[in-house]
């Protein structure tokens, strides 16, 4: 790297007015490649992109050479919370013993205030030195991780998580409340509704959360369709899942039920729109992948967690056919091992051979629309939050910017809202 920055004191905090970054490659996502590109921040917004030979100007400029300029990446889904949490339940191919396991862990390990704003913490800067500079972020306690992450430069949406069901049944409106309360100071964090799943919300809860995010344009995060599990549950009110309540201590005999399948559930509460962000759909069929592409669902694919707990292949290249908008989420660190969105799309070049442009999109400009926040991040537009991630390729004449999927590249330089974020290796 070849800093030819005024200032010396080049630190985490320094907001530049103007900067000017260089490279081999800078992929804007909404244009095309710019072989030996520049990128123009001001003001921590993109101001402009090109050839670099036609850059504006020489000085506060810093040329990364054989590197890949790219938006910072989205997380469309996670949970930084439960960072802490890292290592500590395996998943296994039981998903209700290993999500009882998990809900025991965050009764024992994250109950209190200063440890779960720690583990959010841990969450936030280990996102941000892997690239990450939005995420969708489910919380369960808004008031106390809401703090910091608008304290950071991260951005996102935080969706408050909402339990309702059986004995919590009555706990939804104060769950909700919490959830939509807006964040002061800050333009960086917006809040969402995130009704959990549809087993541990009934469908009444469900169409109230539906009806709140249509009422107060919100986005909203539910995870649907993550287990077979689940339809055993959504249609006949048995299996695992019905045990996993039963095992938490909350079932009750009202539990109410509609007998659907959990994508036909999520339809018939109202939850089927394009401010609605589904986890996982695992397991689903063509018919619940056309619902999803009429009616403009996003859905947040988590490869490596997927992975863990061995489930059947995602579908989620029919989905993009289909014209679902599929941006990739990690997960949280109790089933993955890193919050590192470019290392997901590394698996999936490896793994399924997918296009460089299609992974970054699904990487960034997706799951930015998926948060509906497709017109400030996602892209290196101008106009846009300078919020950047440079990736390092090998030193090879021949490489291209591609190759920043193919082997185990990580960023060397952050930016987010323009301010240069320490990345400690
Ligand atoms: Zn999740």
């Amino acid at each position: 790297m070849n800093r030819n920055a005024k200032s010396s004191s080049f630190t985490d905090t320094l907001s530049y007015n103007q900067m000017l970054l260089l490279a081999k490659y800078v992929v804007p996502v909404d244009a095309p490649v710019i072989e030996n590109g520049y990128v123009q921040i001001e003001q921590g917004r993109i101001v402009s992109l090109g050839k670099s030979a036609d850059r504006p100007f020489d000085k506060d400029s810093i040329d990364y050479g054989q590197a890949v300029i790219c938006p910072g990446f989205v997380n469309a889904h996670t949970h930084l919370e439960l960072t802490s949490l890292k290592g500590k339940v395996p998943p296994t191919a039981d998903f209700p013993a290993w999500i009882l396991q998990l809900v025991k862990l965050i009764h024992a390990e994250l109950s209190t205030k200063e440890q779960l704003q720690a583990s959010t913490q841990l969450g936030i800067e280990q996102s941000l030195a892997a690239g990450v500079t939005c995420v969708g972020d489910i919380t369960r306690a808004p008031s106390w991780s809401r703090p910091c992450l608008a304290n950071s430069n991260i951005c996102g949406v935080s969706f408050g998580e909402i339990i309702a069901t059986g004995k919590l049944r009555d706990q939804w409106n104060d769950k909700m409340l919490a959830s939509i309360t807006p964040i002061p100071d800050t333009s960086r964090i917006q809040v969402g509704l995130s009704p959990h799943a549809p087993y541990t919300v009934e469908p009444k809860a469900l169409r109230e959360c539906a009806e709140k995010s249509s009422a107060l344009d919100l986005p909203l995060c539910i995870h649907v369709a993550e287990t077979m599990a689940e339809a055993q549950f959504t249609q006949h009110q048995c299996g695992p899942l019905q045990q996993y309540l039963a095992d938490l201590g909350i079932w009750d005999d009202e539990v109410e039920t509609l007998s659907l399948t959990p994508i036909d559930l999520a339809e018939a509460t109202g939850l089927l729109n394009a401010r609605t962000i589904i986890a996982h759909a695992n397991y689903v069929s063509d018919a619940d992948i056309n619902k999803l592409a009429t009616s403009k669902t996003s859905v947040a694919y988590c490869p490596r967690t997927h992975e863990a707990f061995g489930h059947e292949p995602h579908l989620y290249r029919d989905m993009m056919s289909a014209g679902v908008n599929v941006a990739i989420g990690t997960d949280s660190l109790a089933s993955n091992p890193s919050l590192s969105i470019l290392e997901e799309l590394q698996l999936l070049r490896q793994r399924d051979g997918i296009d460089a442009q299609m992974l970054m999109e699904m990487g960034t400009i997706n799951g930015a629309k998926a948060l509906g926040l497709g017109d400030q991040v996602g892209s290196l537009t101008p106009g846009k939050s300078a919020d950047v991630a440079v990736v390092s390729l090998s030193n090879s004449q021949e490489c291209h910017w591609g190759d920043m999927f193919r082997d185990e590249p990580s960023p060397v330089a952050v930016y987010a809202d323009g301010k240069a974020i320490n990345i400690k290796k």
